[in-house]
């Protein structure tokens, strides 16, 4: 079954502007479209405001890297990719059903979603919050960085993640509490929680990432891309093919997500299992199988 695997497509999808403005020769590369004195810019030196060009670009990224996957999961949704079949649900429950144009309003019109989103990016960006290196457009992506970026992130969310449970009922209440009223979650519901969570368990592991892992302008568009789409992915009602590869390397998958919203206390992670597994949190989604989850997810 080929089809199906055609919808991995999301993958390169999310990477589309760092990739087409970066690799050697395309039509669509940075020093081809924009003059140099539009991004050249060393923040140690330089005391005027930074150049919004690599802002700009890096909020491109993440619209168009969301655009195509929501082509591509509508696609997969309504059988383009199972020969017209719906895709199996993580639960056996079956998806929530709803409409799609619907979905697609509520999740990109979050206030506490990519509003705030926005709002961080272009604030620490223009107030020159982050590290030199950002500013930086010398030099491609540079992968073991969107790696490190990534694993940092997500180590720094899931300690962030378990505070929020654990703290206090008052702070989980006020913090995480409303992303939690969906027990069968759909993809559109990544971003539907409160401004503290986004606060707590978005905004400052971003924030210590970025002093953590010291990029350029591509590696920080490509790992923020990455970032906001594959959060997004692991909200699917469906399993996706690479699932079952996913779960091997312990990938962060649909199914593993799913385990946190209808169980609350494992897979505290997202992108990865692996600091639950190191916090002896994580639980395969075939334990709530063939009862609460179907097989095979
Ligand atoms: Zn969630
Ligand atoms: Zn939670």
């Amino acid at each position: 079954m080929i089809l199906p695997w055609m919808s991995a497509i999301v993958w390169p999808c999310m990477l589309a502007v760092p990739l087409a403005m970066t690799t050697p020769g395309s039509p669509l590369h940075y020093s081809e479209i924009f003059q140099k004195r539009w991004y050249e810019y060393d923040p140690s030196t330089d005391d005027v405001m930074p150049k919004p060009l690599g802002l700009s670009l890096g909020l491109l990224a993440v619209a168009v890297g969301q655009v195509l996957i929501l082509c591509v999961f509508g696609g997969f949704k309504f059988g383009y990719f199972t020969m017209g079949q719906e895709p199996l649900s993580i639960q056996t429950k079956g998806a929530r059903p709803y409409v799609f144009s619907e979905g697609v309003m509520t999740h990109l019109a979050q206030p506490e979603g990519f509003v705030l989103l926005f709002l961080y990016l272009a604030g620490t960006w223009m107030g020159k919050l982050m590290p030199d290196s950002y500013y930086s457009f010398e030099g491609g992506i540079e992968w073991v960085k969107v790696f490190g970026c990534l694993v940092a992130q997500d180590g720094i969310q899931y300690a962030m993640h378990r505070l929020e449970h654990d703290a206090s009922p008052a702070f989980y209440k006020y913090s995480h509490k409303p992303h939690h009223k969906f027990t069968n979650p759909r993809l559109f519901d990544a971003f539907n929680g409160s401004i503290l969570d986004t606060i707590c368990m978005i905004l400052i592991p971003l924030y210590a990432t970025a002093n953590i892992v010291h990029c350029n302008v591509w590696t920080y568009m490509a790992f923020g891309s990455m970032y906001a789409n594959w959060l997004t992915l692991i909200h699917s009602e469906y399993t996706f093919p690479w699932d079952n590869l996913f779960h091997i390397f312990g990938f962060g998958t649909p199914a593993d997500h799913h385990v946190h919203h209808a169980f609350f206390k494992y897979n505290y992670g997202h992108l990865f299992m692996w600091f639950d597994q190191l916090g002896n949190t994580y639980k395969h989604p075939s334990h709530f199988a063939p009862k609460a989850f179907n097989r095979n997810v």
